[in-house]
């Protein structure tokens, strides 16, 4: 990880594959600017070697003496690119002809096909980014609402791995300190003040606390929201996520290349995706067997943030709806009673609702009335939604906010590390001993940067992108 990673040249299509306006080639390593010579002829003449860094020049690319297209060459130089290396981005006209006649006399001239992610593995490797950063750009690359992109960019910016770096060097310090206590073990020294060891070590905990506490945030906004729609058979599930999702699918649809699978299932508000759980499921229900519906309700109920439990006064009684929140209720899921169907029975509605009410005092419930088929009050529900998403903004808003799991899971761990070394040291634990939680603490932290990092975590991070990235 030290000093400058060099190897050979890489080159990939950096655009979309198909056919389209400009198609990106990239070339990157020592010998890229030498490669790009061999077949890039600028119309000034000069070779893209005697040419300033950060400049562009136009051209014409030629493959065994015949002319490919004339296109523009970006030139970065020594360590200033992206990947920290040398790179020459060609934009060509976008055909899939050109393109393939690029690639191939690029690699004819020595450069090889680069991995997924290989360009910001590289770059991470040149310590152009952390480790943190780089996960970020695939991030951003996938982000696919208002707050998943704002969150990735966040991140790709630096997010919170300066923090944990400072956090890191500084324990780091101590970790020096009392392992060199144990050099002087027979002297009964002490390097380390244990007043100002006790205070980072608050500090670390209370920093990684926050940060392992943003995650159910940062997941909702990197994610979306999931949803769960819920009821007996004939409730109205599917006539109110189809209303849900109506408005936005006129418009999505015409969006070429889009699915229509994940269309249906996801509804944007306020920025946020709401993501409705096991749409197939609630077509289904009309098949299902009602145990397999109860059963599927259930892992629905367990994996959502949010509850949509639809019942009206004739199909189900006071008891009925009580029974099932107090069966499924959970601290922090937004949990919305909606009794539907309410353009055929309007009477006693409200009566029947104000039992409710009274029997689930103390529980934290949104009770609306609803008719899904006529969309009445339909735009309440969905004000409801919107209120929700922008709490979860507000939440996010200013503060970091954790979108990764494998960062969760890293901070996770250091926190456990971190809260033995408090132990360790309150309780008069030998220095060894505790130089082992401190190690340990110190690990988990550098891996969320990349301080610490091994072939196999970035293989398995870097192969999740796309080539040419
Ligand atoms: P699901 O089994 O929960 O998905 O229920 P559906 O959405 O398939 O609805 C079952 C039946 O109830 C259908 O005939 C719907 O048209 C009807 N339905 C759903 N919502 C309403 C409503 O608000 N008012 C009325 N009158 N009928 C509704």
């Amino acid at each position: 990880m030290n000093g400058l990673y060099t190897s050979d040249t890489i080159v990939a299509l950096a655009t979309a594959t198909g056919a389209g306006a400009i198609g990106v080639i990239r070339l990157s390593g020592n010998e890229a600017i030498a490669i790009a010579d061999t077949i890039f002829k600028a119309h000034h003449a000069k070779p893209l070697a005697e040419v300033a860094t950060h400049t562009v020049h136009l051209g014409v690319i030629e493959a065994d003496g015949q002319q490919i297209d004339e296109c523009l060459a970006t030139v970065f130089k020594g360590q200033r690119s992206y990947t920290g290396e040398p790179v020459v981005e060609f934009s060509c006209h976008g055909s899939s002809y050109i393109i393939a006649q690029v690639m191939k006399s690029c690699l004819a001239k020595g450069a090889r096909l680069a991995e997924a992610g290989e360009f910001t593995k590289r770059a991470f490797l040149n310590g152009k980014m952390a480790l943190s950063q780089a996960e970020a750009v695939a991030d951003l690359i996938a982000s696919d609402s208002e707050a998943s992109h704002r969150v990735a960019l966040q991140q790709m910016r630096g997010g919170f791995a300066s923090e944990i770096e400072t956090l890191r060097g500084e324990l780091l310090n101590f970790a020096s300190l009392i392992e060199l206590e144990l050099d002087f073990a027979e002297e009964d020294v002490a390097f380390a003040d244990r007043d100002s060891f006790k205070a980072l070590l608050s500090h670390i905990k209370q920093t990684i606390t926050q940060l392992v506490a943003s995650f159910s945030v940062g997941n909702v906004l990197k994610n979306g929201m999931p949803v769960a729609i819920v009821g007996k058979p004939n409730a109205g599930k599917s006539t109110l996520l189809n209303a849900l999702l109506n408005e936005e699918r006129a418009i999505v649809s015409d969006i070429a290349g889009t699915t229509r699978d994940t269309i249906e299932e996801v509804l944007h508000i306020g920025g946020i995706a709401f993501r409705f759980i096991d749409t197939a499921g609630i077509r289904e229900t009309h098949d299902a067997i009602e145990a397999i519906g109860v059963q599927r309700a259930k892992e629905k109920i367990a994996k959502a943030q949010i509850v949509i439990f639809l019942y009206n006064q004739y199909d189900d009684t006071v008891a009925d709806v009580v029974a099932f929140v107090k069966e499924h209720y959970r601290e922090g899921v937004f949990f919305m009673l909606v009794h539907n169907k309410i353009d055929l029975y309007t009477e006693g509605v409200h009566t029947f609702d104000e039992q409710v009410r009274h029997a689930l005092v103390g529980y934290n419930i949104t009770l609306l009335t609803l008719s899904a088929k006529e969309r009445v009050y339909l735009e309440e529900l969905k004000q409801s939604l919107t209120n929700y998403a922008q709490q979860i903004n507000k939440a996010a808003a200013g503060n970091t906010v954790v979108t990764n799991l494998r960062h969760y899971e890293a901070l996770q761990q250091a926190l456990t590390a971190v809260e033995r070394v408090e132990e360790g040291l309150a309780s008069g634990l030998s220095a060894d001993l505790l130089a082992i939680d401190i190690r340990e603490t110190l690990y988990y932290l550098g891996s969320i940067t990349g301080a610490v990092s091994n072939d196999e975590v970035l293989g398995n991070i870097f192969s999740k992108f796309c080539i040419g990235k």
